[in-house]
């Protein structure tokens, strides 16, 4: 009897502590800069601005916001990217981005291999092939240059999602 208190108790103790740790988690959470889509941390220069279910909500980069339009099937619409050189907001009417370069600022460090779900952790990413923005067609270029990836307009890249 006296042990099964004991025990009683400290179950309980234990499910406070997961209880209070969840609470923090989340409240921590809420407050970081986190995708509205995928939860990832936002990186800084790739931060993504897109109103989706009428609300501005923030993305981790370019491609995951497209992505969210091809998953809700309402238009997703991109109103603010930022500059991949310097974090500067950008306005998606005049950015360049580079897709499908060899930098993906969302990639994650690699789960642990499972056979049976590595495949299919590979076989979709919503943020790849990435998307890094640039103020100027020139940067852009040059980043292209160095890392790969092909240079497209931005508003000509969305226009390819609408359809
Ligand atoms: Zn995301």
């Amino acid at each position: 009897m006296e042990r099964r208190s004991w025990f009683g108790g400290f179950v309980g103790f234990l499910m406070l502590a997961i209880l209070g740790y969840a609470g923090w988690r989340t409240f921590s959470y809420s407050n970081a800069d986190e995708c509205y889509a995928c939860r990832r941390p936002i990186h800084a220069h790739s931060r993504t601005v897109a109103v989706a279910n009428g609300h501005a909500q923030l993305f981790c980069c370019p491609a995951c916001a497209l992505s969210q339009h091809e998953q809700a099937g309402k238009p997703t619409q991109v109103t603010q990217l930022t500059s991949f050189l310097n974090g500067k907001a950008l306005s998606p009417e005049t950015a360049y981005v580079v897709k499908g370069s060899n930098v993906n600022t969302c990639e994650r460090t690699p789960a642990p291999i499972q056979a049976d779900k590595r495949s299919v952790n590979l076989r979709y990413d919503r943020c790849a092939p990435s998307l890094v923005a640039f103020a100027q067609r020139g940067e852009a270029l040059e980043f292209a240059r160095e890392h790969g990836g092909e240079v497209v307009a931005f508003q000509e890249l969305a226009a390819a999602f609408v359809k």
